[in-house]
């Protein structure tokens, strides 16, 4: 089987085209799911490695999904050994890194207790792309029998199993509720017909309020009994033609057919006073939980699915800047909100170059509109306010000047 692979090799994929098959997944940056963490103890279990991991690579970084032994999240793509494994069919084996001439300078080798054994497998798509890697990692030299070598591959086609899993899955594992994708497919066929019908439809989104500090206070397992807590609240008040769907980590999303703005602020009310209530007995402190919400309505003249949530989107940032725990309606009077509206949502690989060319950035860009677009990066702290994003797969060039700065991503505003 291999060795015909190999006699006959896959067309070569392009960069671009193997980011799409990462955007296919919708994966990047999710929390930690069972599924994956157990499949990362098992690759430390079965060979007896210090450290495992289960990543996806997009344009500048290898993103863990789940890892055991290691601190990090995410490492900077130029610093992964991963790369060299990622244009293959079969595993990486490095039995010894540091008499390696790839890796023997990298700082993971030369650090104390640094890497000597490395394998890694390339997660393959049924299509032929690489997306990302599985990994065993141990500061001792040694090698992989042939045995151990079959059990790899397949721990890795199991990865790739339970990504199609969720890829094609319509609820959510959590909370029941529709995914981001059935989500959309369901909220895409209403526009279309409020369209037709030049009927009214409604669109709410919610986050919950300082989620993070929910967790760190009471532990990532109580964050998940609030989160199905939160969707057993809202479902009684939404009538059985609303779609309901937890977009995000602890973000949902409501359409309402027939609905107009001020009737879907009564219902983003009705749904933040019915989170307000909910009860947490035994936490100690007393667990509360509050959400900001956003209302945007169809505008059949100008809106796609897209737009409609970004409008909520846009009502829900308002929200959480103006003190949180409130319903904040779209309006259009923002000037951020024409930017937003032609906003698309985008993963390609883009280069930040700045001081004259000497300095080039990997990058990848997120979303892009007329006149600016947001990149993610491994750090933003060495990037000068105006820079030139490239993008080579289309051939794009920008001057642009940094308008808001996070420490992994940046807007830009072309100028
Ligand atoms: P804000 O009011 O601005 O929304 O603050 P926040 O802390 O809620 O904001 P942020 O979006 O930065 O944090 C969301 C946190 O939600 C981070 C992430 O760890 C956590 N989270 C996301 N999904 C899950 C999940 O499935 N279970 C648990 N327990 N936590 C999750
Ligand atoms: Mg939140
Ligand atoms: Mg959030």
């Amino acid at each position: 089987m291999t060795a015909a692979l190999n006699m006959f090799p896959l067309p070569l994929k392009t960069e671009e085209e193997r980011l799409t098959a990462v955007e296919r997944y919708d994966i990047l940056d999710t929390p930690p799911e069972p599924a994956f963490d157990r499949i990362a103890t098992l690759v430390r279990l079965i060979f007896g490695v210090e450290t495992s991991i289960v990543s996806l690579i997009d344009a500048h970084r290898q993103w863990y999904k789940a890892s055991e032994g290691t601190p990090l999240k995410e490492v900077p793509i130029g610093e992964t050994f991963c790369r060299y494994a990622m244009p293959g069919t079969d595993a990486m084996i490095v039995p010894d890194a540091s008499q390696d001439e790839r890796f023997c300078d990298s700082p993971h080798v030369k650090a104390d207790h640094g890497v000597r054994f490395y394998a890694s497998m390339p997660l393959t798509t049924e299509d032929g792309h690489n997306i990302g890697t599985i990994c065993a990692i141990d500061s001792q030299p040694r090698q992989f029998s042939v045995r151990e070598l079959e059990i790899f591959r397949e721990l890795a086609r199991i990865v790739m199993s339970e990504m199609e899993l969720r890829r094609l899955a319509t609820t959510d594992g959590l909370t029941g509720v529709s995914t981001r994708r059935a989500f959309k497919e369901d909220a895409e066929k209403y526009v279309a017909l409020a369209r037709r019908h030049r009927s009214q439809l409604s669109a709410i989104t919610f986050d919950i309020d300082r989620f993070k500090a929910i967790n760190d206070t009471y532990g990532h397992a109580a964050g998940d009994v609030v989160l199905k807590a939160m969707a057993r609240a809202v479902e009684p008040i939404l009538r059985q033609s609303d779609i309901f769907g937890r977009l995000g980590g602890e973000e949902f999303g409501v359409i309402l057919p027939d609905a107009d703005a001020s009737a879907a602020m009564a219902v983003a009310e009705k749904l933040r006073h019915a989170l307000l209530e909910l009860r947490f007995p035994g936490s100690r402190p007393a667990l509360l939980v509050s959400a900001s919400f956003g209302v945007a309505s169809f505008d059949p003249g100008a809106d796609d699915y897209d737009s409609l949530m970004l409008k909520a989107d846009e009502a829900l940032y308002e929200a959480k800047r103006t003190g949180r725990n409130r319903s904040v309606p779209w309006s259009g009077a923002t000037v951020a909100t024409t930017k937003q509206v032609e906003r698309r949502r985008v993963l390609k690989a883009g280069k930040l170059v700045f001081s004259d060319r000497r300095a080039v950035i990997d990058c990848t860009v997120r979303a892009l509109w007329e006149n600016g677009a947001e990149v993610q990066l491994s750090s933003s702290s060495d990037v000068p306010d105006d820079v030139t994003l490239e993008i080579p797969s289309g051939n794009f060039k920008w001057d642009a000047r940094v308008a808001i700065r996070r420490p992994n991503s940046l807007e830009l505003a072309f100028g």
